[in-house]
């Protein structure tokens, strides 16, 4: 595994390697590697001549009081992972390089940012399409990984290739789970037992949610109240900021789930948000 801090050394690997046409998979991460992480650098390694993996905990996707400054970080440990999975390249590069004094120029995917997690995040989709952009030219992929954890993320990144022409295949891979149940993040890191124990809620939610849709309950109202009983049933989720099901294009509320829906929550666990989401079909 080659180890790449310097983005001008990155494009001319990548290039070289294009040049000899071998394809490359690539999976952007912010570190504190997890099982989720590498089921997509598998699944790149499969269905690749080359893959390449990055960490880098952008700042420009933070607000001003979330959690840049305590974000996980174990890049020996996430480096040790990456060798075992025998990846080709791993890109690390500094801020400083990425984000030079006078940078000014922003990716922003209109309507689809402002939903969901937008809404409670203003900026970070901004954040995540101009972090996204600028390693897509970097690295110069033919396939990128992303997980359906993050599903609005990957819904964006999907319209911002095909309204810019990037002409990148977008690989949406399943979530990784805990035996639990509770979707695998790096955020999982910041709870304690008690918010650990509690987060389950999330999963048992949207499962149960799942089969209250497939035996018939349709309605918005009721699916949603049902939803809010659910999450409320542990005193340690603190805010619920949203928990309903949404058409999986456009991500508008749906009135009735009459085909495919995505079933989304964020929450709060003490001051830790947590995200996840599933897709059921009617
Ligand atoms: P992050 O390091 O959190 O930015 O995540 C990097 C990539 O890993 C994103 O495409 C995430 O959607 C994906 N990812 C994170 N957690 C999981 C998971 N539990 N299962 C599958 N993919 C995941």
């Amino acid at each position: 595994m080659e180890l790449i801090r310097i983005p001008r050394i990155m494009q001319d690997t990548s290039r070289g390697h294009l040049l000899h046409g071998r394809g490359i998979g690539f999976v952007p991460t912010m570190g504190a590697l997890h099982e989720g992480h590498l089921s997509l650098v598998r699944r790149a390694k499969e269905e690749n001549d080359i893959t390449m993996v990055s960490i880098f905990v952008n700042p420009l996707q933070f607000g001003p009081s979330e959690d840049f400054n305590k974000y996980p970080k174990d890049t020996d440990g996430d480096a040790d992972k990456l060798r075992k999975a025998e990846i080709d390249v791993l890109f690390m590069p500094d801020a400083s390089s990425l984000y030079p004094a006078g940078f000014s120029t922003h990716v922003e995917i209109e309507k689809l940012s402002e939903k969901l997690c937008g809404a409670f995040r203003p900026g970070h989709f901004r954040g995540v399409a101009t972090i996204v952009t600028k390693l897509f030219n970097i690295v110069a992929p033919t396939r990128a990984y992303f997980g359906q954890k993050d599903y609005q993320q990957a819904v964006i990144i999907k319209k911002m290739v095909k309204d810019l022409d990037m002409g990148i295949d977008i690989v949406v891979c399943p979530t990784i789970r805990e035996h639990d149940g509770l979707a695998m993040s790096s955020r999982n890191a910041y709870l304690n037992e008690e918010e650990r124990k509690a987060a389950t809620v999330i999963n048992k939610c949207l499962v149960q949610t799942t089969e209250l849709i497939k035996s018939g309950i349709i309605d918005i109202g009721s699916i949603r109240r049902f939803m809010k009983e659910k999450l409320s049933e542990k005193p340690l989720v603190t805010e619920i900021q949203y928990a309903s099901v949404y058409d999986p294009e456009t991500l508008d509320e749906l009135e009735r789930v009459e085909k495919e829906a995505l079933l989304a929550v964020a929450l709060k666990i003490g001051g830790t948000r947590l995200i996840d989401n599933m897709l059921v079909k009617v």
